[in-house]
Protein backbone atom coordinates (compact mmCIF):
# COMPACT_ATOMS: atom_id res chain seq x y z
CA UNK A 1 0.00 0.00 0.00
CA UNK A 2 1.61 3.45 -0.76
CA UNK A 3 0.57 6.05 1.62
CA UNK A 4 1.91 9.75 0.82
CA UNK A 5 2.54 11.47 4.31
CA UNK A 6 -0.84 12.61 6.00
CA UNK A 7 0.58 16.41 6.51
CA UNK A 8 -0.33 16.82 3.04
CA UNK A 9 -3.93 15.68 3.60
CA UNK A 10 -4.84 19.54 5.57
CA UNK A 11 -6.91 20.09 2.58
CA UNK A 12 -8.75 17.47 2.53
CA UNK A 13 -10.54 17.79 6.03
CA UNK A 14 -13.83 18.82 5.03
CA UNK A 15 -15.51 17.02 8.46
CA UNK A 16 -19.08 16.27 6.61
CA UNK A 17 -16.76 14.12 3.55
CA UNK A 18 -17.47 10.22 4.37
CA UNK A 19 -16.06 8.18 1.66
CA UNK A 20 -18.22 4.87 3.44
CA UNK A 21 -21.51 7.14 2.81
CA UNK A 22 -24.37 5.43 4.37
CA UNK A 23 -22.12 2.50 5.88
CA UNK A 24 -20.10 4.77 7.72
CA UNK A 25 -19.83 4.51 11.61
CA UNK A 26 -18.69 7.83 12.22
CA UNK A 27 -15.94 6.59 13.79
CA UNK A 28 -13.74 9.26 13.70
CA UNK A 29 -11.33 9.34 11.42
CA UNK A 30 -12.45 11.37 8.75
CA UNK A 31 -12.85 13.97 11.25
CA UNK A 32 -9.18 14.93 11.34
CA UNK A 33 -6.32 14.53 8.55
CA UNK A 34 -5.94 11.24 8.65
CA UNK A 35 -8.96 11.05 6.65
CA UNK A 36 -5.90 11.26 3.72
CA UNK A 37 -6.17 7.31 4.62
CA UNK A 38 -9.43 6.29 4.65
CA UNK A 39 -9.59 4.49 1.24
CA UNK A 40 -6.91 2.20 2.82
CA UNK A 41 -7.79 2.21 6.67
CA UNK A 42 -11.55 2.57 6.32
CA UNK A 43 -13.09 -1.00 8.25
CA UNK A 44 -16.37 -0.34 5.93
CA UNK A 45 -14.28 0.30 2.60
CA UNK A 46 -11.43 -2.02 2.97
CA UNK A 47 -12.14 -4.87 4.84
CA UNK A 48 -8.56 -6.17 6.11
CA UNK A 49 -9.08 -8.15 9.36
CA UNK A 50 -6.70 -11.06 8.69
CA UNK A 51 -3.63 -8.62 7.34
CA UNK A 52 -4.33 -6.44 10.73
CA UNK A 53 -4.49 -9.82 12.66
CA UNK A 54 -1.03 -10.67 11.48
CA UNK A 55 0.50 -7.16 12.12
CA UNK A 56 -1.00 -7.10 15.33
CA UNK A 57 -0.85 -10.85 16.64
CA UNK A 58 1.67 -12.01 14.79
CA UNK A 59 -0.66 -14.38 12.79
CA UNK A 60 -4.34 -14.56 11.62
CA UNK A 61 -7.04 -16.22 12.60
CA UNK A 62 -7.03 -20.35 12.02
CA UNK A 63 -10.27 -21.53 10.42
CA UNK A 64 -9.77 -24.57 11.31
CA UNK A 65 -9.38 -23.80 15.14
CA UNK A 66 -13.34 -23.37 16.75
CA UNK A 67 -12.27 -20.89 19.21
CA UNK A 68 -10.15 -19.16 16.24
CA UNK A 69 -13.18 -19.04 14.13
CA UNK A 70 -15.64 -17.43 16.47
CA UNK A 71 -13.52 -15.64 19.06
CA UNK A 72 -10.59 -14.40 17.02
CA UNK A 73 -7.08 -14.89 17.50
CA UNK A 74 -6.29 -15.36 21.41
CA UNK A 75 -3.77 -16.98 24.03
CA UNK A 76 -6.39 -17.14 27.02
CA UNK A 77 -9.94 -16.79 27.67
CA UNK A 78 -12.10 -16.69 31.02
CA UNK A 79 -14.51 -15.21 32.80
CA UNK A 80 -14.22 -12.44 35.57
CA UNK A 81 -15.73 -9.92 37.49
CA UNK A 82 -14.38 -7.18 39.72
CA UNK A 83 -14.61 -8.21 43.34
CA UNK A 84 -15.60 -4.62 44.22
CA UNK A 85 -17.48 -3.09 41.28
CA UNK A 86 -17.45 0.36 40.39
CA UNK A 87 -21.02 2.15 40.62
CA UNK A 88 -22.61 3.23 37.54
CA UNK A 89 -20.07 0.61 35.15
CA UNK A 90 -21.37 -0.63 32.53
CA UNK A 91 -20.72 -4.07 33.88
CA UNK A 92 -18.47 -4.62 37.11
CA UNK A 93 -15.44 -1.78 35.79
CA UNK A 94 -13.13 -4.04 34.38
CA UNK A 95 -12.06 -1.36 31.61
CA UNK A 96 -12.43 1.85 33.52
CA UNK A 97 -10.18 0.21 36.08
CA UNK A 98 -7.36 -1.29 33.71
CA UNK A 99 -7.14 2.07 32.06
CA UNK A 100 -6.67 3.72 35.92
CA UNK A 101 -4.11 1.45 36.32
CA UNK A 102 -1.75 1.84 33.05
CA UNK A 103 -2.11 5.69 33.28
CA UNK A 104 -1.67 6.10 37.32
CA UNK A 105 1.33 3.46 36.80
CA UNK A 106 3.09 5.35 34.15
CA UNK A 107 2.57 2.65 31.49
CA UNK A 108 0.97 5.56 29.14
CA UNK A 109 0.51 9.13 29.24
CA UNK A 110 -3.26 9.34 28.15
CA UNK A 111 -6.25 7.34 27.30
CA UNK A 112 -9.14 7.70 24.29
CA UNK A 113 -12.04 7.50 25.88
CA UNK A 114 -15.82 8.50 25.36
CA UNK A 115 -17.54 10.56 27.61
CA UNK A 116 -20.75 12.06 27.58
CA UNK A 117 -21.90 15.51 26.47
CA UNK A 118 -23.21 17.66 29.95
CA UNK A 119 -26.99 18.02 28.34
CA UNK A 120 -27.30 14.57 27.31
CA UNK A 121 -26.39 11.04 29.29
CA UNK A 122 -26.00 8.93 25.48
CA UNK A 123 -24.38 11.68 23.34
CA UNK A 124 -21.06 10.54 23.31
CA UNK A 125 -17.85 13.10 23.67
CA UNK A 126 -14.45 11.51 22.90
CA UNK A 127 -11.58 12.81 24.96
CA UNK A 128 -7.93 12.01 25.55
CA UNK A 129 -8.07 11.49 29.46
CA UNK A 130 -4.78 12.49 31.56
CA UNK A 131 -6.60 11.88 34.96
CA UNK A 132 -8.30 9.07 36.70
CA UNK A 133 -11.60 10.96 37.48
CA UNK A 134 -11.58 11.83 33.35
CA UNK A 135 -11.59 7.79 32.73
CA UNK A 136 -13.73 7.22 35.60
CA UNK A 137 -16.28 9.96 34.26
CA UNK A 138 -16.25 7.58 30.55
CA UNK A 139 -17.38 4.46 32.19
CA UNK A 140 -20.63 2.99 31.14
CA UNK A 141 -21.46 2.52 27.63
CA UNK A 142 -22.41 5.07 25.14
CA UNK A 143 -25.36 2.94 22.60
CA UNK A 144 -24.64 5.33 20.60
CA UNK A 145 -22.30 5.29 16.95
CA UNK A 146 -18.97 7.59 18.62
CA UNK A 147 -16.48 9.42 16.68
CA UNK A 148 -13.58 8.15 19.06
CA UNK A 149 -10.60 8.78 16.10
CA UNK A 150 -11.76 12.49 16.03
CA UNK A 151 -9.41 13.22 18.92
CA UNK A 152 -6.35 11.05 16.35
CA UNK A 153 -5.03 14.97 15.88
CA UNK A 154 -4.40 16.11 19.56
CA UNK A 155 -2.65 12.95 20.02
CA UNK A 156 0.21 14.04 17.76
CA UNK A 157 0.08 17.62 18.76
CA UNK A 158 0.17 16.71 22.65
CA UNK A 159 3.51 15.17 21.67
CA UNK A 160 2.43 11.98 23.65
CA UNK A 161 4.51 8.74 23.17
CA UNK A 162 2.31 5.74 25.23
CA UNK A 163 -1.32 5.54 25.18
CA UNK A 164 -4.05 3.53 25.34
CA UNK A 165 -7.50 3.68 23.28
CA UNK A 166 -10.52 2.10 24.03
CA UNK A 167 -12.91 1.36 21.39
CA UNK A 168 -15.13 -1.00 19.22
CA UNK A 169 -13.82 -2.93 16.69
CA UNK A 170 -14.76 -0.25 13.22
CA UNK A 171 -12.98 2.31 15.74
CA UNK A 172 -10.26 -0.23 15.75
CA UNK A 173 -9.71 -1.65 12.10
CA UNK A 174 -9.23 2.01 11.23
CA UNK A 175 -6.69 2.87 14.37
CA UNK A 176 -4.83 -0.38 13.12
CA UNK A 177 -4.75 0.73 9.82
CA UNK A 178 -2.92 4.08 10.84
CA UNK A 179 -1.31 3.24 13.83
CA UNK A 180 2.64 3.73 12.40
CA UNK A 181 1.49 7.35 11.34
CA UNK A 182 0.62 8.51 15.03
CA UNK A 183 4.43 8.67 15.89
CA UNK A 184 3.85 6.56 18.91
CA UNK A 185 6.29 4.97 20.79
CA UNK A 186 3.70 2.35 22.47
CA UNK A 187 0.03 1.76 21.62
CA UNK A 188 -2.24 -0.34 23.80
CA UNK A 189 -5.98 -0.79 22.21
CA UNK A 190 -8.59 -2.24 24.87
CA UNK A 191 -11.80 -3.25 22.90
CA UNK A 192 -15.05 -4.13 23.50
CA UNK A 193 -17.47 -6.26 21.50
CA UNK A 194 -20.31 -4.34 20.07
CA UNK A 195 -23.16 -4.58 18.13
CA UNK A 196 -26.14 -3.67 16.98
CA UNK A 197 -24.91 0.09 17.70
CA UNK A 198 -27.23 3.20 16.71
CA UNK A 199 -27.23 6.94 16.16
CA UNK A 200 -28.81 9.32 18.91
CA UNK A 201 -32.41 9.37 16.82
CA UNK A 202 -31.98 5.44 16.47
CA UNK A 203 -31.58 5.51 20.13
CA UNK A 204 -34.69 7.29 20.83
CA UNK A 205 -36.41 5.37 18.64
CA UNK A 206 -35.57 2.49 20.63
CA UNK A 207 -35.67 3.11 23.87
CA UNK A 208 -39.55 5.15 22.69
CA UNK A 209 -40.69 1.91 21.49
CA UNK A 210 -39.20 -0.57 23.87
CA UNK A 211 -39.07 0.80 27.71
CA UNK A 212 -41.80 2.29 30.20
CA UNK A 213 -40.12 4.73 30.60
CA UNK A 214 -37.43 6.27 28.26
CA UNK A 215 -36.58 9.57 29.73
CA UNK A 216 -34.96 7.71 32.65
CA UNK A 217 -33.18 5.04 31.44
CA UNK A 218 -29.30 5.43 32.51
CA UNK A 219 -28.17 2.41 30.41
CA UNK A 220 -29.48 -1.20 29.13
CA UNK A 221 -27.91 -4.29 28.04
CA UNK A 222 -28.82 -7.27 25.45
CA UNK A 223 -27.95 -9.78 28.06
CA UNK A 224 -27.23 -13.79 28.38
CA UNK A 225 -30.96 -14.11 29.76
CA UNK A 226 -32.46 -13.59 26.72
CA UNK A 227 -33.85 -9.91 27.88
CA UNK A 228 -32.90 -6.76 27.33
CA UNK A 229 -32.00 -4.76 30.89
CA UNK A 230 -32.64 -1.07 30.99
CA UNK A 231 -31.35 0.64 34.40
CA UNK A 232 -33.34 3.67 35.30
CA UNK A 233 -32.70 6.28 37.43
CA UNK A 234 -34.38 5.40 40.51
CA UNK A 235 -32.17 2.03 40.69
CA UNK A 236 -35.02 -0.20 39.31
CA UNK A 237 -34.25 -2.40 36.65
CA UNK A 238 -37.08 -2.84 33.54
CA UNK A 239 -36.78 -6.13 32.30
CA UNK A 240 -37.66 -6.91 28.15
CA UNK A 241 -37.62 -10.68 26.37
CA UNK A 242 -35.45 -10.32 23.16
CA UNK A 243 -38.54 -12.03 21.52
CA UNK A 244 -41.26 -9.15 22.57
CA UNK A 245 -38.86 -6.61 21.06
CA UNK A 246 -41.02 -4.54 18.32
CA UNK A 247 -38.98 -6.07 15.75
CA UNK A 248 -41.39 -4.64 12.76
CA UNK A 249 -40.77 -1.20 13.91
CA UNK A 250 -36.57 -1.77 15.22
CA UNK A 251 -35.86 -3.34 12.12
CA UNK A 252 -34.52 0.37 10.74
CA UNK A 253 -33.22 1.41 14.03
CA UNK A 254 -29.64 -0.14 13.15
CA UNK A 255 -27.06 2.15 11.80
CA UNK A 256 -26.48 0.52 7.83
CA UNK A 257 -22.70 0.52 9.23
CA UNK A 258 -23.63 -1.85 11.90
CA UNK A 259 -25.81 -4.42 9.79
CA UNK A 260 -22.72 -4.62 7.69
CA UNK A 261 -20.44 -5.48 10.32
CA UNK A 262 -18.62 -8.43 10.75
CA UNK A 263 -16.32 -7.69 13.48
CA UNK A 264 -18.11 -8.18 16.56
CA UNK A 265 -15.35 -9.40 18.55
CA UNK A 266 -13.34 -7.06 18.02
CA UNK A 267 -10.57 -8.78 16.49
CA UNK A 268 -7.88 -6.27 16.95
CA UNK A 269 -8.09 -5.30 20.06
CA UNK A 270 -4.88 -6.54 22.46
CA UNK A 271 -7.27 -7.12 25.47
CA UNK A 272 -11.12 -7.76 24.25
CA UNK A 273 -13.70 -7.47 27.43
CA UNK A 274 -17.17 -7.58 26.91
CA UNK A 275 -19.87 -9.95 28.39
CA UNK A 276 -21.63 -12.82 26.16
CA UNK A 277 -18.95 -15.70 26.51
CA UNK A 278 -19.60 -15.74 30.23
CA UNK A 279 -22.25 -16.55 32.54
CA UNK A 280 -24.81 -14.22 33.59
CA UNK A 281 -23.21 -11.42 36.00
CA UNK A 282 -19.79 -11.89 34.85
CA UNK A 283 -17.48 -10.44 32.33
CA UNK A 284 -15.94 -12.10 29.38
CA UNK A 285 -12.07 -11.80 28.69
CA UNK A 286 -10.30 -12.17 25.52
CA UNK A 287 -6.33 -11.73 26.19
CA UNK A 288 -5.30 -11.57 22.19
CA UNK A 289 -1.71 -11.08 22.87
CA UNK A 290 1.25 -10.21 25.51
CA UNK A 291 0.21 -6.48 25.44
CA UNK A 292 -3.38 -8.15 26.84
CA UNK A 293 -1.80 -9.62 29.18
CA UNK A 294 0.30 -7.52 30.41
CA UNK A 295 -2.95 -5.00 30.91
CA UNK A 296 -4.95 -7.79 32.24
CA UNK A 297 -2.00 -8.56 35.12
CA UNK A 298 -2.78 -5.07 36.36
CA UNK A 299 -5.94 -5.83 37.84
CA UNK A 300 -5.63 -9.13 38.55
CA UNK A 301 -5.86 -8.43 42.73
CA UNK A 302 -8.97 -6.94 41.70
CA UNK A 303 -10.69 -9.51 39.92
CA UNK A 304 -11.95 -13.07 40.53
CA UNK A 305 -12.14 -15.20 37.63
CA UNK A 306 -13.32 -18.72 36.79
CA UNK A 307 -12.63 -20.86 33.41
CA UNK A 308 -15.23 -20.21 30.52
CA UNK A 309 -17.44 -22.74 30.36
CA UNK A 310 -20.07 -23.78 26.90
CA UNK A 311 -23.68 -25.69 27.11
CA UNK A 312 -26.48 -26.15 24.54
CA UNK A 313 -26.36 -26.50 21.08
CA UNK A 314 -27.68 -23.00 19.19
CA UNK A 315 -27.68 -24.30 15.34
CA UNK A 316 -31.54 -24.98 15.91
CA UNK A 317 -32.51 -21.64 17.75
CA UNK A 318 -30.64 -19.25 15.11
CA UNK A 319 -32.03 -21.21 11.95
CA UNK A 320 -35.33 -20.45 13.49
CA UNK A 321 -34.61 -17.10 13.80
CA UNK A 322 -33.11 -16.18 10.49
CA UNK A 323 -36.89 -15.95 8.89
CA UNK A 324 -38.67 -15.03 11.87
CA UNK A 325 -36.53 -12.06 11.39
CA UNK A 326 -36.51 -11.62 8.45
CA UNK A 327 -40.33 -11.35 8.41
CA UNK A 328 -40.41 -9.47 11.52
CA UNK A 329 -42.36 -11.73 12.86
CA UNK A 330 -43.44 -10.04 16.73
CA UNK A 331 -44.60 -12.23 19.12
CA UNK A 332 -47.40 -11.43 21.83
CA UNK A 333 -45.70 -9.94 25.16
CA UNK A 334 -47.12 -13.87 27.54
CA UNK A 335 -45.85 -15.62 24.56
CA UNK A 336 -42.50 -13.45 24.29
CA UNK A 337 -41.70 -13.64 28.12
CA UNK A 338 -42.74 -17.72 27.85
CA UNK A 339 -40.32 -18.26 25.23
CA UNK A 340 -37.59 -16.50 27.05
CA UNK A 341 -38.18 -18.89 30.38
CA UNK A 342 -38.06 -21.76 28.40
CA UNK A 343 -35.05 -21.00 26.06
CA UNK A 344 -32.84 -19.78 29.70
CA UNK A 345 -33.72 -22.83 30.86
CA UNK A 346 -32.76 -25.02 28.04
CA UNK A 347 -30.53 -22.38 25.90
CA UNK A 348 -27.01 -21.92 24.65
CA UNK A 349 -24.90 -21.01 27.69
CA UNK A 350 -21.10 -19.41 28.50
CA UNK A 351 -19.50 -19.58 24.78
CA UNK A 352 -22.42 -21.32 23.10
CA UNK A 353 -24.46 -18.17 24.11
CA UNK A 354 -21.57 -15.63 22.14
CA UNK A 355 -21.63 -17.99 19.28
CA UNK A 356 -25.05 -17.72 19.32
CA UNK A 357 -25.28 -14.08 19.28
CA UNK A 358 -22.43 -13.95 16.45
CA UNK A 359 -23.90 -16.51 14.19
CA UNK A 360 -27.46 -14.34 14.75
CA UNK A 361 -25.85 -11.20 13.49
CA UNK A 362 -23.37 -12.67 10.84
CA UNK A 363 -26.44 -14.34 9.03
CA UNK A 364 -28.52 -11.03 9.44
CA UNK A 365 -25.41 -8.93 8.23
CA UNK A 366 -24.51 -11.51 5.16
CA UNK A 367 -27.93 -10.91 4.05
CA UNK A 368 -27.92 -6.92 4.49
CA UNK A 369 -25.54 -6.49 2.30
CA UNK A 370 -25.77 -9.10 -0.62
CA UNK A 371 -29.34 -7.24 -0.90
CA UNK A 372 -27.78 -4.06 -0.07
CA UNK A 373 -24.92 -3.63 -1.60
CA UNK A 374 -24.33 -6.86 -3.38
CA UNK A 375 -20.69 -5.66 -5.20
CA UNK A 376 -19.09 -5.38 -1.91
CA UNK A 377 -20.39 -8.96 -0.93
CA UNK A 378 -17.13 -10.79 -1.76
CA UNK A 379 -14.47 -8.45 -0.62
CA UNK A 380 -16.22 -7.05 2.73
CA UNK A 381 -17.12 -10.30 4.22
CA UNK A 382 -14.16 -12.02 6.06
CA UNK A 383 -13.26 -15.73 5.03
CA UNK A 384 -14.08 -16.81 8.76
CA UNK A 385 -17.68 -14.80 8.50
CA UNK A 386 -18.52 -17.02 5.33
CA UNK A 387 -17.93 -19.98 7.20
CA UNK A 388 -20.14 -19.30 9.92
CA UNK A 389 -23.02 -18.09 7.94
CA UNK A 390 -22.67 -21.24 5.25
CA UNK A 391 -23.59 -23.43 8.55
CA UNK A 392 -27.33 -21.96 7.84
CA UNK A 393 -30.15 -22.25 5.29
CA UNK A 394 -30.53 -18.38 4.32
CA UNK A 395 -33.59 -16.87 2.56
CA UNK A 396 -32.99 -15.00 -0.60
P1 LIG B 1 -16.82 0.45 31.94
O1 LIG B 1 -15.77 0.45 32.99
O2 LIG B 1 -18.19 0.96 32.26
O3 LIG B 1 -16.22 1.27 30.68
C1 LIG B 1 -16.91 1.37 29.47
C2 LIG B 1 -15.94 1.89 28.41
O4 LIG B 1 -16.60 1.87 27.15
C3 LIG B 1 -15.50 3.34 28.67
O5 LIG B 1 -14.11 3.37 28.83
C4 LIG B 1 -15.91 4.10 27.40
O6 LIG B 1 -14.85 4.91 26.93
C5 LIG B 1 -16.20 2.99 26.39
N1 LIG B 1 -17.32 3.31 25.51
C6 LIG B 1 -18.56 3.69 25.90
N2 LIG B 1 -19.35 3.88 24.82
C7 LIG B 1 -18.59 3.65 23.73
C8 LIG B 1 -18.83 3.71 22.32
N3 LIG B 1 -20.02 4.02 21.83
N4 LIG B 1 -17.79 3.44 21.47
C9 LIG B 1 -16.59 3.09 21.97
N5 LIG B 1 -16.29 3.00 23.29
C10 LIG B 1 -17.29 3.29 24.16
N6 LIG B 1 -20.23 -6.84 24.90
C11 LIG B 1 -20.70 -8.05 24.52
O7 LIG B 1 -20.24 -9.06 25.04
N7 LIG B 1 -21.66 -8.15 23.54
C12 LIG B 1 -22.19 -7.05 22.93
O8 LIG B 1 -23.07 -7.17 22.06
C13 LIG B 1 -21.71 -5.76 23.29
N8 LIG B 1 -22.19 -4.65 22.68
C14 LIG B 1 -21.63 -3.42 23.00
C15 LIG B 1 -22.03 -2.28 22.30
C16 LIG B 1 -21.42 -1.04 22.56
C17 LIG B 1 -21.82 0.18 21.78
C18 LIG B 1 -20.40 -0.94 23.56
C19 LIG B 1 -19.72 0.38 23.83
C20 LIG B 1 -20.02 -2.08 24.26
C21 LIG B 1 -20.62 -3.32 24.00
N9 LIG B 1 -20.23 -4.48 24.68
C22 LIG B 1 -20.72 -5.70 24.31
C23 LIG B 1 -19.28 -4.41 25.82
C24 LIG B 1 -19.97 -4.38 27.19
O9 LIG B 1 -21.24 -3.79 27.11
C25 LIG B 1 -19.14 -3.56 28.21
O10 LIG B 1 -18.83 -2.32 27.66
C26 LIG B 1 -17.86 -4.24 28.58
O11 LIG B 1 -18.13 -5.50 29.13
C27 LIG B 1 -17.07 -3.39 29.57
O12 LIG B 1 -17.79 -3.25 30.76
P2 LIG B 1 -17.11 -2.45 31.99
O13 LIG B 1 -18.07 -2.39 33.12
O14 LIG B 1 -15.76 -3.05 32.23
O15 LIG B 1 -16.94 -1.00 31.29
FE1 LIG C 1 -14.48 7.73 7.72
FE2 LIG C 1 -14.73 6.14 9.86
FE3 LIG C 1 -16.88 6.84 8.40
FE4 LIG C 1 -15.09 5.12 7.39
S1 LIG C 1 -16.39 4.77 9.19
S2 LIG C 1 -16.02 6.87 6.30
S3 LIG C 1 -13.15 5.95 8.25
S4 LIG C 1 -15.58 8.24 9.63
Amino acid sequence: MTLVPHKKAKALKPSSRRPAKELCSECGLCDTYYIHYVKEACAFINQQIPELETQTHGRSRDLENEDDLYFGVSQDMMAARKTEPIPGAQWTGIVSTIAIEMLTRGMVEGVVCVQNTEEDRFQPKPIIATTPEEILAARVNKPTLSPNLSVLEQIEQSGMKRLLVIGVGCQIQALRAVEKKLGLEKLYVLGTPCTDNVTRAGLQKFLDTTSRSPETVVYYEFMQDFQVHFKHEDGSTELVPFFGLKTNELKDVFAPSCLSCFDYVNSLADLVVGYMGAPFGWQWIVVRNDRGQEMLDLVQDQIETQPVMSKGDRRQAVQQSIPAYDKAVTLPMWAAKLMGVVIEKIGPKGLEYARFSIDSHFTRNYLYVKRNHPEKLEQHVPDYAKRIVEQYKLPD
